[in-house]
């Protein structure tokens, strides 16, 4: 299916590095341990996150007396799953309505095209869906924004460039509660050149959320380019201090070979990874599953 072909330069990178590995070790010793290692640091599971995952195959191996390398991918894949935790985390969909969902994230790693998606989804499912443009600091961004509100068939509310992102949450508020909306996604500014003004103005959008909806905001996604590796989780420390996240979107997985970076976020950042984007179409967006994520890296 689609997301197995998403990851197909990660299955190549990860998957197919490791059965070359395994067909070509006679004895699992330690080199064999050390070059399981290797491989996953390359792929961006980051250097704590790949030491933990081979020292948890190491002692499965050990215990289950395993002798046969050809046995160690389910041990692998295990261990992945477990590191991931075993089950996927749905997005949170308020009793109440509207379910408020604030996305944040730097310029360029998929912010608008992730709202998209997920306005797609939703819509899909029979729910009234508005969008806010919270960006006011780029005409671009509301321009962006309403063209794909206009492709998925829902209303955005906006303001004029440079107006206060407070002011346009709180109609868009207003207008999900007078429609009777299901979801409202609110767009965030994402400059992190001016790392302390951006996290004052989320803080301020928050602030506004919380005001009108005590119990909001529902989801804080955090949106992450997966191609920029261990940069995405410095950025989602930045943000994870600032406003807090609930979860993350992982974009472009099918645009990079390091998708181990995928275990490295969720561990690491300990925030799971909630959805996951794999391609640029609108419905290039998944649920992220880790014991299909641990699968499909393999075959
Ligand atoms: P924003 O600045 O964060 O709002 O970023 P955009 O949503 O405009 O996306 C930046 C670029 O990344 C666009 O060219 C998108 O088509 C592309 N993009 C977003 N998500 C994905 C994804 O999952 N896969 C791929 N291949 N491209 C993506």
């Amino acid at each position: 299916e689609r997301f197995k072909v998403g990851l197909t330069r990660t299955r190549q990178n990860i998957g197919g590095k490791i059965d070359t590995l395994i067909k070509s070790t006679r004895k699992i010793d330690e080199d064999f341990f050390e070059e399981l290692e290797d491989i996953l640091i390359q792929a961006d599971v980051g250097m704590n996150t790949s030491i933990e995952l081979v020292d948890k195959i190491r002692t499965a191996v050990k215990k289950q007396k395993i002798n046969d390398p050809a046995e160690v991918t389910d041990l692998i894949k295990e261990a992945i799953r477990e590191i991931l935790d075993t089950e996927e985390v749905p997005l949170n969909i308020a009793d109440e309505k509207p379910t408020v969902i604030l996305v944040v994230g730097v310029n360029g790693a998929g912010k608008t095209t992730s709202i998209a998606k997920l306005a797609n989804r939703f819509k899909k499912q029979d729910k009234r869906v508005i969008l806010a443009a919270g960006d006011t600091f780029r005409a671009a961004a509301i321009d962006q924004l309403q063209i794909w509100a206009d492709r998925v068939g829902v209303e955005l509310v906006k303001h004029q460039e440079g107006a206060d992102p407070g002011a346009v949450v709180f109609d868009a508020i207003s207008a999900a509660k007078a429609r009777k909306a299901d979801i409202l996604i609110i767009d965030t500014a994402g400059r992190l050149q001016n790392k302390a003004n951006l996290m004052k103005e989320i803080s301020k959008v928050r602030k506004v959320i919380e005001k009108e909806i005590p119990a909001a905001p529902h989801e804080v996604l955090l949106v992450l380019d997966a191609t920029t590796g261990q940069n995405a989780i410095s950025q989602a420390k930045i943000f994870k201090e600032a406003t807090g996240v609930s979860g993350i979107i992982l974009t472009k997985l099918d645009g990079t070979a390091k998708g181990g970076i995928v275990i490295a976020v969720a561990r690491e950042l300990s925030i799971p990874v909630k959805m996951v984007g794999i391609g640029e179409g609108i419905e290039d967006l998944r649920e992220f599953s880790p014991s299909v994520f641990a699968q499909a890296i393999f075959e």
